[in-house]
């Protein structure tokens, strides 16, 4: 079982495949494995010392670590806090969270400041420059208000968190991404567009 896989000089952390989004491109809906990682699919969700031992031991070579999963990381945020709790002071590293920015609705409260102290990036895959346009690829089980919970939820982050950032792929369409890229201005974060995963 995979918990923690390494991309470019990050240490990628995947704590469960459970997410709110059942995205049209996902990448777990094409296979099992991210870069050359071993399969992603877990037998079961890793515990906080399972995971934080897992990072700890792979962690010297690398200059990040990164909440990411074959899910969404947050649908953990209570154990993902107390992994950084451990890993944070043990390894020294910076922490980035890769996110669908839902964790105020799947966790039923204003989350942001949780991450604070622990948390050097959130990165909110924004996908969409609309709720409307969000659901129709990204069929959230909260519909269209995920989107502008996203967006509540990158606000707050920016009162925490160092490092906000708003992304997109770089396969939408030209016009969407600037859309996208004023929708980040407007929330007053920064904007990144990715390159997308094979
Ligand atoms: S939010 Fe991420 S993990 Fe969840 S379905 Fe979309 S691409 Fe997959």
């Amino acid at each position: 079982m995979t918990i923690t896989y390494k991309l470019g000089n990050g240490l990628y952390v995947n704590m469960t495949n459970r997410c709110s989004n059942r995205c049209d491109f996902c990448i777990r809906n094409f296979g099992d494995h991210i870069g050359d990682s071993d399969g992603l699919w877990l037998d079961h969700e890793p515990t906080v010392d399972e995971t934080a031992d897992d990072i700890i031991k792979n962690a010297p070579d690398c200059t990040e670590i990164v909440f990411c999963g074959y899910g969404e990381p947050l649908m953990r945020l209570d154990d993902v806090v107390e992994v950084c709790k451990k890993v944070k002071p043990a390894t020294g590293l910076p922490i980035r969270i890769n996110t669908n920015g839902q964790s105020d609705l799947i966790n039923g409260r204003p989350t942001a400041r949780e991450l604070a102290g622990l948390v050097d990036t959130v990165s909110i895959s924004l996908n969409a420059p609309d709720a409307l346009g969000y659901e129709q690829i990204c069929h959230s089980d909260y519909g269209e208000n995920a989107y502008a919970a996203l967006l509540d939820f990158a606000a707050d982050c920016k009162k925490y968190i160092p490092h906000v950032v708003l992304s997109v792929v770089d396969v939408m369409k030209p016009e969407d991404i600037e859309k996208c890229r004023t929708v980040a201005a407007n929330v007053g974060v920064s904007f990144r567009v990715r390159e997308m995963i094979e």
